[in-house]
């Protein structure tokens, strides 16, 4: 085999990938040694900015296949029965940064980018139905509260329910994340959720508001505290090597999609705000419906170039999908692509992972690092036969909105309360066992440095949940 020799990024062949150019043995230095310049240069610039929140993750190519019908309720092209769709995923933690143990408590990101034949289509779910927000203006102090403190630079219990205690709309989610699901077993053993309600538009223009659920094939499974803790210190990877060795094994996980249908006129008289991402709409209301099969059956080969550069967003969204008025969602459609431009560049969408399987036919010029600019006409509209809008596609059903101008929570309907759906939780959902274990992981983490006057808020906040726990919650802390 012929050996392949060695270039400066320009090409050209280098004389030594050992020993830099120097004036004698013991000389100093020359500037001219570009290679040594070049390799320095080079590797202070190799990290880039880690995502704000979700830094650590990992994830897979596959395909995304329909096996039934709903095109009665959208007619995007990649949800047509029997429709094939080459698919990205990215499974993450939320709070951790980037080297963080795949183990710690935490919901996880599930976020997928599908190419479709109309462009692509992103759902930037999460692996819980639910969310500890319902309005986007507590977000950023909300993951602020997670991570560090700013004097010691230390993750603090103590801050984390100080913020939960004062915000109770967290209480389902953070039920939820307490509970066994909290620490998936593996990223192969949890469901993905879109948690916001999505709208969908079919052939005839008749809008609907719709809810994913990626089931997983492998069944749900979970780790309990001691076990992740254990795992965190033995191997922080532990999640993203399980994935890429079940993959590379030709063992491919894959996830039922299934979604929720509501009419678009029950919006307005359902019981709850069904925009309120805090709340799962009851499988008695609301029925799953089969849609199609997940695989994933390929890795990257790339892990920069193909996960830690891979931008998904909610406002990817192709003709026959939309966003709905979830205050939550709506703030995701401009962060999440203004996060992107901040890490990224511009021009996040040229990077091979992130451009469209179809044609772009786009206005947007220019920047820093295009590789593929328009051409003329370079401004619409034109008279010189340059890419015109779909029409149909503006006229696509659109919710109705008016009223006056308000900084406030949904307009209380019978259920918008915020213990309710955690309680239904503790008391219908789980069995015995997991409300003991639920109970035992908060007064593990309660235990670690939450002070007064947090901790008598603590306990407020689990008897509105369900007074029995609240119960067990405080007999556990106080009594050690
Ligand atoms: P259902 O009895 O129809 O559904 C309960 C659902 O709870 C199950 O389908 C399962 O969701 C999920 N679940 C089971 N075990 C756990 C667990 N240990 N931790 C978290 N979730 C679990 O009742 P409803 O639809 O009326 O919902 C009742 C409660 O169930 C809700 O308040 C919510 O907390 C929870 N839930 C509801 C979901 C929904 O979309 N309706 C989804 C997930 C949870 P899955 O089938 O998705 O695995």
């Amino acid at each position: 085999m012929t050996e392949k020799i060695a270039t400066t990024d320009g090409g050209a062949p280098v004389p030594s990938v050992e020993h830099s150019l120097s004036v004698g043995p013991d000389g100093p230095l020359l500037l001219q040694d570009h290679y040594l310049i070049e390799q320095m240069a080079n590797f202070n610039r190799e990290r880039i900015p880690e995502r704000q929140p979700h830094a650590k993750g990992g994830g897979a190519f596959g395909h995304f296949e329909v096996t039934a019908d709903v095109s009665k309720y959208t007619r995007a092209a990649f949800l047509q029965p029997g429709t094939k769709t080459d698919t990205l995923i990215r499974f993450s933690t939320v709070a951790g940064e980037r080297g963080s143990p795949d183990t710690w408590r935490d919901p996880r990101g599930f976020s997928l980018k599908f190419y479709t034949s109309e462009g692509n289509f992103d759902m930037v779910g999460n692996n819980t139905p639910v969310f500890f927000l319902r309005d986007p203006m507590k977000f950023q102090n909300f993951i602020r509260s997670q991570k560090r403190m700013q004097a010691t630079n230390l993750r603090d219990h103590h801050m984390q329910w100080d913020f939960w205690t004062l915000v109770p709309e967290s209480a389902h989610q953070v039920t939820w994340l307490m509970g066994d699901r909290g620490i998936p077993k593996t990223w192969r053993n949890m469901n993905g959720y879109s948690s916001h309600t999505y709208s969908w538009v079919n052939a005839e223009g008749e809008m609907f508001w719709v809810k994913y659920h990626f089931k997983t094939d492998q069944g749900v499974d979970f780790l309990t505290q001691e076990d992740a803790d254990r795992l965190a210190g033995e191997d922080g990877d532990y999640h993203q090597r399980d994935l890429y060795t079940s993959i590379q094994d030709g063992n491919f996980p894959s996830w039922s999609l299934k979604v929720q249908i509501m009419p678009f006129e029950e919006a307005k008289t359902y019981r709850f705000n069904p925009f309120d991402l805090t709340k799962v709409w009851p499988h008695s209301d609301y029925p799953l419906i089969d849609v199609g099969k997940l695989v994933l059956d390929r890795n990257v080969t790339d892990y920069h170039a193909e996960i830690e550069q891979a931008a998904f967003e909610p406002n990817n969204i192709v003709p026959g999908t939309g966003l709905s008025p979830d205050k939550m969602l709506l703030a995701r459609g401009f962060s999440y692509a203004d996060a992107h431009r901040a890490r990224l560049g511009v021009n996040y969408k040229q990077i091979p992972v992130n451009e469209p399987h179809v044609e772009v036919n786009s206005y947007s010029k220019d920047g820093a690092m295009r590789i593929r600019n328009v051409t003329d006409p370079v401004y619409a509209p034109n008279s010189m036969g340059g890419p015109v809008a779909d029409a149909r596609r503006a006229a696509e059903a659109h919710w109705v909105s008016d009223g006056d101008m308000v900084r406030t929570a949904y307009t209380l309907r019978a259920e918008d309360d915020d213990w309710g759906q955690a309680g239904t939780l503790v008391r219908d959902v789980l069995d015995d066992e997991q409300r003991d274990r639920l109970a035992h992981n908060i007064i593990g983490h309660v235990s670690k440095g939450v002070r007064e006057p947090v901790l008598s808020r603590v306990f407020e906040y689990w008897h509105n949940v369900d007074p029995d726990l609240g119960k067990k919650v405080e007999d556990g802390v106080r009594n050690g």
